[in-house]
């Protein structure tokens, strides 16, 4: 059975939907055959992959609130999307009393989970009900951690609900460990931050090699591309990759 993974962290801005779309593209490169699971409503995922949003007239809400098959649009740049846009956001609202509703997207991928070998959930920044039901469908959560103090120092919550959640309701929830991310190897504060990250984090799990800060992330979005694709050549590739074979040898 394939592997699905929440990226799940309660803060935004640490360039989880970043790491959703180049994780992706490097585990395609690897012959493999994956799907990306928008269920932020903001949507950058899927802004990110070159779908606008507002044109969309199904998103993973009509799979999750209407319990409609989940909609995927094929083959971007290898990898299948479940897009999503501003209507999920009702899904927080809609969702606290609906029936079965912890199981909504495990029962949308149920349907399809045989056609992939990663599906890989891009969370949105909060403990809300949309972060639930994502951690409800993963087997494993894979956590981006900003390498700056503020952000590192949040990870204690994040920590607990991953463990409350697999004590009980899906104790097959594993940690696939932490990606630091954002990381600028000139700032001295970045370089403490890391150290103290690989130290403390490593009894939770792995700390895999650290995203470097660079605009050409950015960019690359812009344009609708992996950064494999924008900048061949860009040395935060290598991270990639690395932590890409890293979800190939999770047990
Ligand atoms: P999140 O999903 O956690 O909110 P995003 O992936 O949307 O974060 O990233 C937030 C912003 O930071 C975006 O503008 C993105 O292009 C930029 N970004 C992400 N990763 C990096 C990086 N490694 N270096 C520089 N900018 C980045
Ligand atoms: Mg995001």
């Amino acid at each position: 059975m394939g592997k699905i993974i929440a990226l799940f962290n309660q803060s935004g801005g640490v360039g989880k939907s970043t790491l959703t779309m180049n994780l992706g593209y490097h585990l395609q490169r690897r012959k493999h055959r994956v799907l990306l699971v928008d269920m932020d409503p903001q949507a950058s995922l899927t802004s990110f992959m070159g779908v606008e949003p507002t044109n969309l007239e199904k998103t993973v809400y009509d799979a999750v609130c209407q319990e409609q098959s989940l909609p995927i649009l094929p083959n971007i740049h290898g990898m299948d999307l479940a897009p999503t846009n501003i209507s999920l956001s009702l899904a927080e609202m809609e969702l606290v009393n609906a029936r079965l509703r912890d199981f909504r997207l495990k029962d949308a991928l149920s349907d399809i989970q045989f056609n992939y070998d990663y599906i890989l959930i891009d969370c949105l920044p909060s403990l809300g009900l949309l972060s639930y039901i994502s951690l409800m469908a993963a087997n494993y959560v894979l956590v981006p951690v900003q390498t700056q103090y503020k952000a590192f120092f949040g990870t204690q919550w994040l920590l607990k609900t991953i463990f409350d959640i697999r004590k009980k309701p899906n104790p097959q929830l594993s940690l696939a460990g932490f990606v630091p991310t954002l990381y600028d190897s000139r700032n001295s504060q970045d370089s403490y931050i890391l150290k103290e990250m690989q130290a403390q984090l490593q009894e939770y799990g792995q700390v895999f090699p650290p995203i470097p800060r660079t605009t050409a992330f950015a960019d690359a979005s812009q344009y609708h591309e992996p950064l494999a694709l924008y900048a061949p050549r860009n040395t935060a590739l290598s991270a990639l990759k690395k932590i890409a074979k890293g979800l190939e040898e999770l047990p």
